[in-house]
């Protein structure tokens, strides 16, 4: 699954990902909340990581075809989580 990393690293490297809102703490060492719009393929879409909330409730995205997608890997990338983006799809999600 190294597309998604791939699409993720396309759409920062093109300037793709547009942050309207990154709250960081003083000394935190990445965001705690970030919203952003990511320019897909196939339309805008806006992505909110929001670490207040349960870990797998944390990032969103209105193209939900699985947990993870670009749009969130790209975000990741860019605020500064490229842990997620060297994540692998879930089993679950490849029927
Ligand atoms: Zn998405």
């Amino acid at each position: 699954m190294g597309d998604l990393r791939s699409a993720a690293l396309a759409y920062v490297r093109a300037g793709q990902v547009r942050a309207h809102t990154v709250a960081t703490p003083p000394g935190a060492p990445a965001p705690v909340l970030v919203v952003a719009t990511v320019h897909g393929h196939n339309g805008r879409y806006q992505i909110v990581y929001d670490a207040t909330r349960p870990p797998e409730d944390r990032w969103s995205c209105p193209c939900r075809h699985s947990d993870l997608c670009p749009h969130i890997a790209a975000v990741g990338l860019w605020a500064g989580h490229p842990g997620l983006a060297a994540r692998t799809i879930p089993e679950r999600t490849r029927l």
